[in-house]
């Protein structure tokens, strides 16, 4: 019983033995401060750290995160559902596939002043990242509707905000036309490891993922991939998908990682709730692997309190999704965030164009000052 109990709270047998010896997330937080981002990761070595004790592991990732970011900076991002429902894919997590009974009504895509109208009120709220989600398996014979969202990109980037889609699956094209826009960012999640996936979705494959992501990167978008935990995959799977992110050629930039909100009607119905440890442990086990990502607190944060969020902050997440709602499930309160950035003292991360312009705009005054001399 007492074993059950710890395990559950995070501990696990290797904490024991490793108590008084050096953990393999000590080593291996050390070896990514002095050398950087590395992509020759070995799976093994991503599972040591994975397993290391829960506050050694926390403590290590707080260490790398304190290295290389402003460790009080958190980024805001809303996301907003801008065609919900009716998706012909099979992810058994997802509200919005019309093969699950969920009571969720298919919607048109939203117009534009819908959507600019939503990302002013997101901007004014503090975000500095908009993202538009179209419940979609791709964009391919929508010509209309990708015109369409292409004009939504430009005029949100228009604003002053960093702009994201995540709208299934890309063809090289499509990925070059939403660069030209001003796309920041794409987000594709691979959702899980390779080996759990057929038991996730069947209606694409793993591969035609990292295709996507492919395209997205080869296209100059900064690239949003992670995954969901509490989808019934084993440990082993969480490791997997760490790993597989984190050998890819480039790292993503943005890393989400969400809990299962497990809605009914969908096959996940009845998985149990993600505990706030597992979610340490992947946040930490992240940010060793992948220090320079931005690691997103993502779906599933409204089930957490503001000291267990505080714990995932200092693991290494230093970013969240703001706003009413994470494109068909609830999220946290405005006022609630609020709060929580107040009490814990972090501050809203400016979007990262106005710091390349003031770079620019500094490199411009060195200039100025070196013909003037
Ligand atoms: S996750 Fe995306 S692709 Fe999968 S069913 Fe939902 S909307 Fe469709």
């Amino acid at each position: 019983m007492l074993l059950i109990r710890s395990l559950r709270s995070g501990l696990r047998p290797s904490a024991q033995r490793s108590a008084f010896s050096t953990s393999a997330a000590a080593v291996q937080a050390d070896r990514t401060i002095r050398e950087g981002p590395r992509n020759d990761w070995r799976r093994e070595e991503i599972k040591s750290i994975y397993d290391s004790p829960i506050l050694d592991l926390l403590f290590h990732g707080a260490k790398v995160h304190r290295h290389v970011h402003k460790f009080r900076e958190v980024q805001q991002c809303t996301l907003l559902s801008i065609k919900t429902g009716g998706c012909s894919e099979d992810c058994s997590y997802c509200p919005q596939s019309s093969r699950y009974d969920t009571g969720l009504k298919a919607q048109k895509m939203m117009n534009k002043d819908a959507v600019l109208q939503a990302a002013k009120k997101a901007k004014e709220a503090g975000s500095t990242r908009f993202c538009m989600g179209a419940a979609w398996r791709d964009t391919v014979g929508r010509k209309t509707n990708f015109n369409q969202i292409l004009e939504y990109v430009k005029e949100i980037r228009g604003m002053g905000m960093e702009v994201c889609c995540t709208l299934g699956m890309l063809e090289q094209q499509q990925a070059m036309e939403l660069k030209k826009a001003g796309l920041t960012a794409y987000n594709h999640n691979l959702d899980t490891s390779r080996e759990y996936y057929p038991n996730i979705i069947t209606t694409r494959s793993y591969d035609e993922r990292l295709e996507t992501l492919q395209y997205v990167r080869e296209a100059g978008i900064s690239v949003c991939s992670g995954g969901i935990i509490g989808l019934g995959e084993a440990e082993e799977d969480r490791v997997g998908l760490l790993h597989t992110l984190a050998t890819l050629p480039t790292h993503p930039e943005s890393v989400p990682i969400n809990a299962l909100v497990a809605v009914k009607g969908t096959p996940l119905q009845d998985q149990k709730p993600v505990e706030v440890w597992e979610m340490i442990r992947m946040i930490a086990t992240a940010r060793i692997v992948m220090p320079s990502a931005m690691v997103r607190l993502s779906a599933g944060r409204v089930k957490f309190s503001m000291p267990e969020q505080a714990l995932c902050f200092l693991a290494g997440a230093n970013s969240i999704f703001t706003g009413e709602k994470l494109l068909t499930t609830p999220n946290n309160d405005f006022d609630a965030d609020q709060l929580m950035f107040k009490t814990l003292g972090l501050t809203p991360k400016a979007p990262s164009f106005s710091e390349e312009a003031k770079a620019c705009e500094l490199e411009r005054c060195k200039e100025a000052v070196s013909s003037s001399g």
